[in-house]
This record gives structure tokens, sequence and C-alpha cells, in this order.
């Protein structure tokens, strides 16, 4: 048996990667053989992260043999991993979404519903006796702003910010200063083409039978983002006709205010109207006070879908 390898999903988010790593670490001092990987390119605001703590990103893997052993982080769902996913062993999972898969074996199987993988990943250390030291708590609170957007988003629980609270201590981070600086070093879109800002953090969701991408952008300025609209309409247009999609919905979140506004298009933009009451103008739609996809986007567009 080679190495177990520890990934997240693909477009990988702060949390997908630093949760490889913190994993990575206390499966090697439990004395497991193990690896961090990931999926895909390390986004502006993880990379802030890494570069802040000094640390080295996890290696970049296309798939795994088949019988390989992994262990999944922040993810439950086969459509966001490696193409055979089916056939590797499936050793642990360990995430905070929906359980979207089946194994046929047994497998350690802990999902929490908090607001990031990290505050799970907090409990085990403690759980197993292993000491965070202050890179690992830097990555684990980087993780938990990410995903909560500065306890701001709908999925932070009590518990998150009671976590985070225990880890900029250790860290000696001061979590309002350095959470700002990293949210918007994520917001810096000056480097990608469109294609790729649609791409950052892109998830492929049906919405019952309505084949949908909802994907997210965060910025300090929508209507900064909204300079580009005619581009992304047209790769968004480009993208519906190659994957056959009844729905793209591209959500732009001021990380400041709290809010966001989506560029709807496909023969199905209509649910959103319906999830909002609200009308698209211009393919534009206002989402007052939405930031969380998860909590207030997926479920309510599904429900009206
Ligand atoms: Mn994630
Ligand atoms: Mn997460």
């Amino acid at each position: 048996m080679g190495k177990t390898l520890i990934f997240g999903h693909k477009n990988p988010d702060t949390d997908s990667i630093t949760s490889s790593l913190v994993m990575a670490n206390l499966e090697k001092k439990l004395g497991n053989d193990v690896e961090a990987c990931r999926l895909g390119n390390i986004n502006k605001e993880t990379e802030y992260v890494l570069n802040y703590l000094g640390v080295e990103a996890p290696k970049f893997i296309e798939d795994a043999e088949d019988k390989t052993e992994v262990i999944l982080v922040d993810t439950a769902n086969p459509d966001e991993l490696i193409p055979n996913i089916e056939n590797v062993v499936i050793k642990k999972i360990v995430d905070h979404h929906k359980l979207s898969m089946k194994t046929s074996y047994p497998l350690y199987y802990r999902a929490e519903p908090v607001g990031c993988t990290e505050t799970i990943m907090y409990k085990l250390y403690k759980e197993n006796g292993v000491e965070i030291d202050k890179t690992i708590a830097g990555l684990m609170l980087s993780a938990i702003i990410s995903d909560t957007l500065l306890f701001k988003s709908p999925t932070c629980t009590e518990e998150d910010v009671k976590v985070a609270t225990e880890l900029a201590k250790i860290a000696e981070i001061d979590v309002d200063t350095y959470g700002m600086d990293m949210l918007k070093a994520g917001t810096d879109l000056s480097s990608f083409t469109i294609e790729e800002i649609l791409n950052i953090d892109a998830k492929k969701i049906d919405l019952k039978d309505k084949k949908s991408i909802i994907a997210q952008v965060n910025t300090a300025s929508i209507d900064e983002v909204l300079t580009m609209k005619a581009d992304l309409e047209a790769a968004m247009e480009k993208s519906i006709e190659e994957n056959g999609l009844d729905l793209f919905m591209f959500v732009i979140t001021d990380i400041v205010e709290s809010t966001s506004k989506a560029i709807v298009l496909g023969n199905a933009a209509h649910i959103a109207e319906k999830a909002y009451n609200e009308k698209i103008v211009d393919n534009i739609i206002e989402l007052k006070g939405v930031v969380s996809r998860k909590k207030q986007i997926v479920p309510i567009m599904t429900e009206n879908a």
C-alpha cells in the first residue's frame, strides 16, 4: 500500500486546502503514512494564507490509481472529486456538507453541521490528544474565517466562533485585521480570465431535474465585478450550451456589506425570481443579505425548481 492521499473538493477553497494539510499533520502524528493533496489551483485568498503562515501548498493531483486509500475533507460529493472516486478506498471523511455518496464498505465518517471543516478538525486534535501548534492554529483559523466570511455567514455557529477564538490565541493573530486582509486578498480578480473567474468557486448542482451551475465570487465592490458583465454573460452562455445546462447563476458577494447580486442565465432562470420574489432585470437579480450558497441559495432554489 502506498501513502494515503488526503484531499478536499475540486476548485479548492481555503477550507479544502488547509483541512488536507491539518488532517495530514494529525495522521502523521498518529503514525500514519499520508500525503496532503489538492484537486485544483490555489486561489488568491488561500495563497495569502499560505504565504502569511509560510506553509507550502499540498501536492496537485488529477486522479489516483484504483485501490489507492484516500481521506476526504470538506466534501462528501463524488461530483467534486477525482473521476475514479468509485474505485479508490475511502478510509475517512470529515465534512460539514450534506452526504452525497454511498460506499459498499464501512468507513470513518464524521460530519457536523458547523460552519467549517476545521472546527471539526480542532475537536479531532483534542480527542486524539495532539497538540495544535501555532501554524496549525493559523491554518484552521483561516479556514473558519473564510467559510463563515468572518462569522457573518448564517452557516456560522457558536461553536465556530468559540473554536476560532481559541485558535486566534494560539496563532497570535488579530482576527479582524487578518481576516479582512485575507478575504480582500481573495477578491483580487486582476490576473484571471473571464472563464477562470466563473470557475473560482463553481459548483455543479442539480436543482431537482434542472442541471445547474451556481458559481460565487467574493468582492469588495459588486459594481467593479459588473464592469465585466457582458463578457461574463457570453462565457456563461457558452457554458450553458456546452454543458447542456438549464441554469447558470453567478453570485457576486460583497464581503464588506454582506449582500449579493447574481447574474442569472438559462431556461430555468425564472426559478430565482420565484425563490427570492425579485424580478430579474437585465439578467441581474438582487439577493439582499445573501452570502451563503449552502444555506441561502441551494435549498431555496431547489424548493422552487
Ligand atoms: Mn469548501
Ligand atoms: Mn468548508
